[in-house]
């Protein structure tokens, strides 16, 4: 059993006094896995004061200092690439494949495009009269998920450390060693004593953190519930938020759409990192005339998502992260059957040939309509809704028929009609035929998906205020 015991502030570990401690279960074996000690809220406090003692000096620090930190960071991060695999694998069920292609390079490429963003900011402007600057905000309480736990981390404290701000991390208590390894990437990068200060616990600390005085501004990744708490509490101080929460995104399937890309596309959106992903498309939207068709081919491409030992090389697909998270995905599952939608494959239970482990079956369900529970509710698991529309409206309305706004795909084979379809869905990332993830493009959402914007300099723009002098002219 791993022990963690010490928080990190002002540039040192220190014992943390909640007194209360957290277990960890490995989602492979549902072993008892690393023992956290929850802070206490003096050491809220400690940390939160170390990074107000740095505020003032990383202020006014020159932006090359700020790129050297961020280069300094990415290369201890990168040095750690084997040791993050090994922990995400044990620690939230991510399968090797899935780290070495996303869950290490998303981090990776930010903080690059998160370097670049340093210099894309237009810091100073004269506006008439008036002297226009960007001023980095203060101190900021970073309060993360675990579903991509570095990545999530690094969009928010890349996105800090640029602006001129010291942080506070709250990580998620159910990705521990993540959040360790990545400390222990901040202690070698020789950053400022106070810039990145860590706190250990869930949900109290985190209430802690946000009511927090020393608190300018509060970043948070997670849940809408969560999400809307955080406003609440935060709304008493006029403490400024950033929400990214969670979606039921669409893949909307135009009837000239070429199956052959769109449908492995899509079907590889949800269950990737076993449909933990905010992003995931887990609504595929389908002309009505071509709905067999298209399970045809979804259930073809299922053969690729087949569960396995996450430590394994040539596993896709490992269990879900928590106990709780795969009761909640099977309740949906059971659900969905009960509303009536079809069930075409997977279905409730422990995957075949697993007798432990939160392993559920890649599942999908075909004839699923708007008012269903699979068709409204995040499931966060590997489940796919076929849902089919008749005209290309209303497939468009459908999309939209989501209190959510995070993100979203079209699919046709006319360029000119995949753009318009695109520019009528309310969601912060629409990807067309299936483009690349870019990381220096905004990343945000529309409605109970959130508000505020991340990655590259927009990482940076979260964390700074406008001021205005009137009377001043810049001399240099
Ligand atoms: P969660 O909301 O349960 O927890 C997120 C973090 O908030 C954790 O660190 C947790 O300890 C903390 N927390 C919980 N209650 C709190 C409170 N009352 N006050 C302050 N902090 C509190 O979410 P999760 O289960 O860790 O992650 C899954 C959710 O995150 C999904 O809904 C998913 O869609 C969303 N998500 C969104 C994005 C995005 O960018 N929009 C990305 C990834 C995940």
């Amino acid at each position: 059993m791993i022990e963690y015991r010490d928080y990190y502030a002002d540039g040192r570990w220190l014992p943390a006094t909640g007194g209360t401690q957290l277990t960890q279960y490995n989602p492979t074996s549902e072993l008892a896995q690393s023992l956290l000690t929850v802070c206490s809220a003096a050491d809220v406090a400690v940390a939160v004061s170390a990074a107000r003692r740095c505020a003032p000096g990383w202020a006014r620090s020159p932006l090359d200092e700020r790129r050297r930190a961020l280069r300094a960071l990415q290369g201890a991060i990168a040095e750690r690439a084997d040791a993050f695999v090994k922990v995400l694998a044990t620690e939230l069920g991510v399968p090797v494949w899935v780290s070495r292609t996303m869950q290490l390079p998303m981090p990776l490429t930010n903080l690059e495009r998160i370097i670049e963003g340093v210099d894309q900011i237009t810091w100073r402007e004269q506006i008439g009269n008036a002297a226009v600057e960007r001023e980095p905000v203060g101190v900021i309480a970073a309060i993360t998920p675990w579903n991509f736990p570095l990545h999530q981390i690094i969009a928010k404290l890349g996105g800090a450390i640029g602006a001129g701000c010291p942080a506070v991390l709250k990580p998620s208590e159910v990705a521990p060693s993540v959040a360790r390894l990545f400390m222990e990437a901040v202690a070698e990068a020789d950053l400022p004593p106070g810039l990145v200060n860590m706190v250990w616990g869930g949900a109290d600390v985190g209430e802690r953190l946000v009511a927090s005085p020393g608190v300018d501004q509060v970043t948070f990744t997670g849940s809408t519930a969560v999400g809307r708490r955080i406003m609440g509490s935060a709304a008493a101080s006029l403490t400024r938020v950033v929400l990214e929460l969670g979606g039921k995104s669409a893949s909307l399937i135009l009837d000239d759409a070429d199956l052959d890309a769109a449908i492995p596309a899509t079907v590889r959106r949800c269950m990737v990192n076993s449909g933990q992903t905010c992003v995931a498309q887990s609504r595929l939207l389908v002309p009505r005339s071509r709905q067999a068709e298209v399970v045809q081919r979804v259930v073809a491409a299922l053969a690729e998502w087949t569960p396995g030992d996450p430590t394994h090389a040539d596993t896709r697909i490992g269990p879900v992260a928590t106990r709780s998270q795969f009761g909640f995905v099977n309740q949906q599952i059971r659900q969905a059957k009960a509303d009536g939608a079809a069930l075409i494959a997977g279905g409730p239970g422990r995957a075949a040939g697993f007798d432990r482990g939160f392993f559920v079956t890649p599942t999908v369900f075909s004839d699923v309509t708007a008012r269903m529970a699979l068709a409204t509710d995040e499931v966060f698991g590997p489940v796919l809704a076929v849902m089919p529309y008749d005209a290309e409206d209303d497939g468009i309305a459908l999309a939209n028929d989501t209190p959510y706004g995070l993100s979203g795909a079209v699919w046709s084979a006319n360029p000119a009609r995949a753009e318009a379809a695109a520019r009528q869905i309310r969601a912060g990332q629409v990807i067309v035929n299936g483009a690349p993830s870019n990381y220096g493009a905004p990343f945000g959402g529309f409605g109970q998906s959130g508000f505020g914007r991340e990655n590259g300099r927009f990482s940076i723009e979260a964390f700074l205020e406008w001021k205005s002098m009137p009377g001043v002219t810049w001399t240099s």
